[in-house]
């Protein structure tokens, strides 16, 4: 082999072995070198962006867009408009009898009553691309840049947006003077490239909900009144001259001598950044052995030191865990910044209100499914917000000490949403359901659901090994469904391409029930029954009058395969059940008198609907 064909054949070997290794899909990257002036005394900021943007596809693009959220907050917006529209369904009553209609308390009709003061805006100056000065077209929230020349494909381009932007009094995420009085909660709050994927261009209008960006760096540097402290994505690379608790040990900080301080954050590998100000924040800090250090930053304020302080010591006490069953963090610092609403996860930072552990331990679990994968949002929010959801559910429960089956909630709020005849397919893009009601659900509830059903589908030390799998191969790379099931198939060695078509896009729902339990021979024969439209694997419990139980496992024919027995007791594998049958037998290989009862899924991870069917208690 002379040199040129040994290096080719080590090169094909590496791409190979990439190949298999990783996704082989394109992806567009960025980096942003943002540098901004805010004024605290007119709530306006003003900045330019430096971009620079690698067009990975293989097409030509003829046109680019931005966002730009804050135009969201004006009266007869799209987003006020839409809350006003959700805001006249009628959901049902309260517990007063009260109807409860189906907007956003936060948003309500808050937008339409902004004074030009209140109001958000995003303008643009300009934007060039390497220079020259672009057609812009404005789509209210977003920005179309017609290009004079095209990108091409696998070309790096420089764009730079010259931008002015009113910070909207607090309605939703961002804005000044939010409910606990911090001065600014930024987010959403620079021109920010739209992604373009295998799918296009994602040029979703902000009405409410979701978002989704390019992976990329950024570098920002925010110019502002001396006596604000910041908080945002990213680390500090100015601390010992801003300090404010981010300065090394023993540093003396040197009193700016105008009246602003530059802050500047660098972040790596992240699809936003979020920042927040206040002139009463405080910190606290807690550096874990092996990485990140955690910033906890509010407002210094003694009703409020006890909460965080809880908040803190929890995080830091779960953290061990989290990395062990979920993957470890990989960026240096994570910061919880009290500001906005309620909680928003951003990558690196979230913002909490009230300091509640759940919330922060909810929003900290984001920086996986929202922060690590970067899902598209929009079309599989539940893959952000349900993971999250099962994450933090599931990590509650083991600080609780708690063995008991940790998603109840989930279940319940699902199956009332089943009964509300509300439900739509959790594959429906977050902007177009038809409810809040029915988003939330699906996003949060149906979707953590899709794990913890998982974990009966496959196994539980199969789920475990998927979730570690999915970390390891899809961070960074805005995973779909279809990428989260064929990594659950491989690590199982499962088929489960019908789980995946009728959770996620359809809203046929499970119920299985126990039939008829007759004789046969000297045995007992086992009848159960299918009466839901989706097909489940069954286990079934039997447990006889002499205390001793026997797990009967009906796997279903669409997996090819059955699941590692899982109980401490005893495991039976039977035939596969067809899944086009509607009822299936099994005999046992003892009397029918000797039985005290059979139970469909004891362990209640199989979202059955109609679970007063699932158990017979012989008298
Ligand atoms: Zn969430």
């Amino acid at each position: 082999m002379n040199k040129i064909a040994a290096t080719l054949s080590f090169l094909l070997i590496v791409f190979c072995l990439s190949a298999n290794a990783q996704p082989d899909r394109w992806q567009q990257r960025i980096a942003y070198n943002i540098d901004v002036k805010m004024n605290a005394e007119t709530n306006r900021l003003s900045g330019i962006e430096k971009i620079d943007y690698w067009n990975n596809s293989p097409d030509t693009l003829h046109r680019v867009f931005f966002h730009l959220y804050w135009n969201a907050f004006q009266p007869n917006s799209m987003m006020d408009v839409r809350s006003r529209e959700l805001g006249k369904i009628e959901l049902g009553t309260d517990r007063n009898g009260n109807p409860v209609y189906d907007w956003d308390d936060r948003v309500r009709d808050r937008i339409q009553k902004l004074q030009p003061d209140e109001i958000g805006f995003d303008s643009t100056e300009y934007v060039k691309l390497n220079g020259v000065a672009q057609k812009l077209i404005y789509h209210e929230t977003i920005l179309e840049v017609q290009l004079k020349t095209p990108l091409l494909p696998h070309s790096k381009n420089s764009f730079e947006v010259a931008f002015n932007c009113q910070a909207p009094v607090q309605i939703r995420r961002s804005g000044r003077d939010n409910a606990e009085g911090i001065r600014y909660s930024m987010s959403q709050w620079y021109p920010k490239m739209v992604e373009y994927d295998y799918q296009g261009w994602n040029a979703n209008p902000y009405i409410a909900r979701e978002f989704y960006g390019v992976w990329g760096d950024y570098n920002v540097n925010i110019t502002i009144d001396k006596n604000y402290m910041l908080a945002g994505s990213g680390t500090v690379q100015n601390p010992n001259e801003v300090g404010f608790g981010y300065q090394a040990d023993n540093v003396k900080i040197k009193a700016p001598t105008g009246k602003t301080l530059t802050w500047k954050f660098a972040a790596q590998n992240v699809h936003d950044f979020v920042w927040a100000a206040d002139t009463a924040y405080t910190m606290i800090k807690k550096q874990m052995p092996e990485g990140p250090l955690f910033y906890f930053v509010y407002k210094k304020v003694d009703s409020m030191q006890p909460a965080w302080e809880t908040v803190a010591n929890t995080i830091e006490k779960a953290y061990p865990y989290i990395a062990k069953t979920f993957g470890a963090y990989p960026y240096k610092n994570y910061t919880f910044i009290q500001g906005g609403d309620g909680g928003m996860e951003y990558p690196m930072a979230t913002l909490i209100k009230s300091a509640s552990v759940g919330t922060a331990m909810h929003e900290f679990m984001h920086s996986w499914y929202q922060g690590l994968m970067g899902t598209n949002e929009s079309l599989f929010a539940w893959m952000d917000e349900g993971f999250t959801t099962y994450a933090e559910q599931r990590t509650s429960n083991w600080l609780k000490g708690d063995t008991a089956f940790a998603f109840n909630n989930s279940y319940n709020s699902y199956f009332r949403l089943v009964k509300s005849g509300k439900e739509e397919p959790l594959s429906t893009h977050a902007d177009h359901f038809n409810t809040n009601y029915a988003y939330s659900v699906a996003a949060y509830s149906k979707g953590s659901i899709f794990l913890s059903q998982l974990g009966y589908i496959v196994g539980e030390d199969n789920l475990d090994k998927i979730l570690l799998e999915y970390y390891k191969e899809w961070k960074y790379k805005h995973p779909n469904a279809n990428d989260f099931i064929r990594i659950a198939e491989k690590v199982s060695g499962l088929e489960l391409q019908w789980y995946k078509e009728y959770w996620v896009y359809t809203t046929k729902t499970i119920d299985y029930a126990l039939g008829n339990i007759n004789v046969d021979g000297a045995n007992a024969r086992i009848t159960l029954k299918r009466l839901g439209l989706m097909p489940m694997p069954a286990d079934v419990l039997v447990t006889y009058k002499d205390g001793t139980r026997e797990m009967h496992y009906v796997p279903l024919n669409l997996t090819f395969g059955a699941k590692p027995a899982e109980d401490t007791v005893k495991t039976i594998v039977h035939e596969d059940w067809k899944w086009v049958d509607p009822e299936y037998s099994f005999t046992i290989s003892r009397p029918l008198t000797d039985i005290k009862s059979i139970e469909i899924d004891p362990s209640q991870r199989m979202a059955d609907v109609n679970r007063i069917n699932n158990k017979i208690v012989v008298p």
